[in-house]
């Protein structure tokens, strides 16, 4: 007999590039790992393009993914969610963050940032899994020289004030389906950006608002974003949003077993394709590359 589909839960999932480049293997795993995992009674797989950084989103690479995907054999039902359209409502989240008084203007230069941590004891301490933390040179600035600094014209990025944030929000956890129940760190990467000094938004927010509003019950993406989820739990508390559950899937890596990322130029999804390599090959073919990394590990 076939399962009710009303009584099983509803489990919705989403692949959510940044059209920046074209996708790679990893990329393939990602979106496979995410639309898979939605196949089933009640499943539902969104995509949602990243294109925030006008700088660096290109159309040509958003045709690129929707080509890639029908490729992989990847389709959706729902309209495609593009965050460079969604401008009001991360406005409204960082609206309601202003009135809970809990971002502050930051006109440092990562200059300013870097010369105030080696100036510091303690280096090791001022350093997260992304890098350097901000140190809080703009976290006790005076309101009527912020007002100043904002009227004469001086960019500013706005900040979490992650300390107020966690006081506020108390005690929190998040589950992860791999590693269990976590308990809340936000402060492991500081006072985050919210809103960038040239985009109204950064990664933290806007994917914190978009994945409660396209209803994703879990968000599957790369162990890298691992230390990010703590921020993002911090943030769904804060503005009232729902809360998934994630599952942080491992990183596919080279031949040299270096992590696969854009910026090294790894071979395309349409690379493979122009080699001769079939879509339906693709699942395989990450399934073995993830094989390499444990046999590495059970190696050692
Ligand atoms: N847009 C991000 C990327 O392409 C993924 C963000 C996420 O899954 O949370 O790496």
């Amino acid at each position: 007999m076939n399962p009710d589909p009303d009584s099983t839960p509803e489990i919705v999932t989403r692949f959510a590039p940044s059209p920046s480049g074209h996708l790679h293997l990893g990329h393939a795993y990602a979106a496979l790992f995410a639309w898979r995992l939605a196949d089933r009674p009640n499943g539902r797989f969104v995509l949602r393009i990243e294109d925030i950084d006008g700088g660096r989103s290109q159309s040509e690479f958003e045709d690129a993914i929707f080509e890639d995907l029908a490729w992989l054999g990847i389709s959706w039902r729902e309209p495609v969610m593009r965050q460079s359209k969604r401008e009001l409502a991360y406005q409204e989240a960082l609206d309601r963050l202003t009135e809970m008084e809990l971002l502050y203007p930051c006109f440092c230069t990562r200059k300013d940032i870097l010369a105030e941590i080696n100036s510091s004891a303690g280096a090791p301490h001022n350093h997260s899994a992304y890098g350097p933390i901000y140190p809080g040179i703009c976290r006790n600035v005076a309101a009527a020289e912020r007002a100043a600094r904002i009227e004469a014209g001086k960019p500013y990025a706005l900040r979490l004030y992650v300390a107020k944030a966690i006081e506020v929000a108390g005690d929190l956890t998040w589950r992860d389906r791999t590693r269990g129940e976590q308990q809340v760190q936000a402060e492991r990467l500081g006072d985050v950006v919210l809103a960038r000094k040239d985009i109204a938004t950064s990664y933290h927010l806007a994917v914190t608002v978009d994945d409660a509003a396209q209803g994703i019950t879990l968000v599957t993406r790369g162990e890298d974003l691992f230390e990010s989820t703590h921020v993002h739990r911090l943030l769904q508390a804060l503005l009232g949003l729902d809360t998934p559950e994630w599952h942080h899937t491992p990183m596919l890596t080279d031949a040299a077993g270096k992590r696969l990322a854009k910026r090294d130029n790894p071979l395309t999804l349409r690379e493979m394709r122009r080699n001769g390599v079939k879509g339906d090959a693709i699942w395989a073919l990450a399934i073995q590359n993830l094989a390499r990394l444990t046999t590495a590990v059970e190696g050692i």
